[in-house]
């Protein structure tokens, strides 16, 4: 079957998002990305990682993680810090 990520995590169907089914886990993903910024940043280049929040799904029940700061809830999410 053909991959066309390393993800360890499956995609959402709902969203085509990265799925986090623990909240911990969204939150690891997000302390990662920042500290991609930050090497990115420090290296005069920018990172791809902008991802700075995660927010509870309810079509699938897990965690995904967004580029959108706090902005109106939209499709039934909850913004999570
Ligand atoms: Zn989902």
């Amino acid at each position: 079957m053909p991959s066309r990520t390393r993800h360890r995590f499956p995609i959402c169907p709902a969203t085509g998002l990265v799925r986090f089914g623990e909240l911990k886990d969204a939150r690891l993903a997000l302390k990662e990305a920042a500290r991609s910024r930050a090497a990115a940043k420090s290296d005069g280049t920018h990172s791809r990682r902008s991802e700075v929040r995660a927010f509870h799904c309810k079509s699938c029940r897990g965690y995904h993680l967004t580029k959108q700061r706090a902005r109106s809830e939209s499709r039934g999410v909850m913004m999570l810090g």
